[in-house]
């Protein structure tokens, strides 16, 4: 992609309303622009990210076991009457009439459409266990909208929704999307630790949230040092295994962690002091089980084996995305900009001309965006006027993992240089070598 055809809208100042580092960045680099409070548009290098990190979630998903598929954004307030909720959700609830004065909404999450479509088509237990997950913007009129796509009015959700027999199988359920999340979050680049979270007048402890610890979390969060070692179980897992998985989670369980709801001050103390930490947290996933509190309002029933009918259990687990891209701008950047982790940058690489119209740097420039181009690599050739110093800022506040710098002086010795990002590290290699070593 040729810069100088690309719609990147840089800003050079600082743009005031924005109180932290990663909504600072994520306008200045022309990934967001704000339409109204808490409302936004994803701009082109924006949505790039956006749609790697889906990417990556859905390949987690699918992995699990879960299936997509895709529910609107405005339900019918009926529906929402049938579990209660139409009310009880209160102002954050965006409501809308039709013209034939129906009362509609925007959905805030989807439990009781999933549970209606369940309803439909599902009556024996043979159909289980089921998982399934969409990825939908979501409205919710939060009082607070702040931090730019961090905490926004419209955002988008992946939510996912499991339906089993018994509490038994719930547990499995949960436990893939337990691990299934450790795996979606490593693989963005994050340490999430789950945390125990508060579930409400249900009870048990299957409610957890996966927080990413950062200076400008929203919320308090304490846990055990060694979560920040814990491995992350790798794609060769068994979703299938109980066993394994019971495994997993209780392994991720077993050290102190909670958010403030949860916290315990005592057992915190009780820690080792160096094991101690208390720190701000992003919560970028949340996964819950809540048993029968929609099925059965709702009468989504299921004949078990002995051919008695009872509610489905279910279990509901989100994770933001538009949400992460923030979350992982905090967790990611330096004074310079944004430092893209490899697995959700934009572009993988960016191509500096420091002179466009040269022969030579065009067609070398060219040459490696194709030859990355062949490896799946995709690149972001700056051939705008701009004089290099500026072309260098724009680079690094864009933050793509590689920049490769072509110009006239380099190329009379054959090469070009190389920069890594995130270490500043910087060598004079031939195109061809730059190309091998940021496909390596
Ligand atoms: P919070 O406590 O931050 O308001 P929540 O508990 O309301 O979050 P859930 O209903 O569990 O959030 O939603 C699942 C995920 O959706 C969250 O973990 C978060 O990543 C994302 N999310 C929720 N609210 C917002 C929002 N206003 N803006 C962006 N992402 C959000
Ligand atoms: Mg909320």
């Amino acid at each position: 992609m040729r810069l100088s055809r690309y719609f990147l809208p840089t800003l050079r100042e600082t743009p005031k309303e924005a109180e932290i580092v990663s909504h600072r960045l994520a306008l200045r680099a022309g990934l967001i622009r704000q339409e109204s409070a808490g409302i936004y548009a994803w701009l082109p290098l924006g949505l790039r990210v956006l749609n790697r990190i889906c990417a990556i979630i859905r390949e987690e998903q699918n992995r699990s076991g879960a299936i997509e598929l895709l529910m609107p954004t405005i339900q019918s307030a009926d529906l929402w009457r049938e579990s209660g909720r139409y009310d009880a959700y209160g102002k954050e609830m965006l409501r809308i009439t039709d013209r034939a004065e129906r009362e509609m909404l925007f959905g805030p999450t989807n439990e009781e459409m999933i549970t209606e479509i369940f309803r439909a088509y599902v009556r024996s237990y043979k159909a289980l266990p089921l998982n399934l997950y969409h990825l939908q913007w979501k409205f919710r009129d939060e009082i607070r909208p702040r931090f730019g796509t961090m905490r926004s009015r419209e955002f988008l959700m992946k939510d996912a929704y499991s339906f089993d027999l018994d509490q038994e199988g719930a547990r499995h359920a949960y436990n893939r999307m337990f691990v299934a999340y450790l795996r979606t979050f490593e693989r963005l680049g994050l340490k999430s630790i789950p945390m125990r979270a508060d579930t409400g007048p249900i009870g048990g402890d299957l409610s957890h949230e996966f927080i990413i610890l950062a200076s400008t979390g929203e919320s308090q969060v304490f846990c055990h040092r060694d979560y920040l070692d814990f491995h992350v179980p790798g794609p060769d897992t068994d979703f299938d295994s109980r066993a394994d998985l019971e495994g997993i989670v209780k392994k991720w369980t077993s050290l102190y962690a909670a958010t403030e709801e949860m916290h315990d001050q005592a057992a915190f103390d009780a820690l080792p002091e160096g094991s101690r930490v208390s720190a701000r947290g992003i919560e970028v996933g949340h996964i819950f089980y809540f048993g029968t509190k929609y099925s059965e309002p709702m009468k989504a029933y299921v004949t078990g084996p002995d051919g008695k009918e009872v509610p489905v259990h279910m279990g509901s687990y989100g994770i933001g995305p538009t949400r992460l891209v923030p979350a992982i701008i905090e967790a990611s950047h330096d004074e310079a900009g944004i430092i893209w982790p490899d697995a959700v940058a934009p572009f993988d690489a960016a191509i500096l001309n420091l002179k466009p119209g040269d022969g030579a740097t065009d067609r070398v420039s060219a040459e490696i965006e194709a030859a990355l181009g062949a490896r799946g690599l995709s690149a972001l050739i700056d051939d705008t006027d701009e004089r290099p110093g500026a072309k260098f800022a724009t680079a690094d506040l864009i933050g793509l993992p590689w920049q490769v710098i072509v110009g006239p002086k380099g190329l009379g010795e054959g090469k070009v240089e190389l920069k890594r990002r995130a270490t500043g590290e910087r060598v004079l290699v031939s195109p061809d070598e730059a190309v091998e070593r940021i496909a390596s």
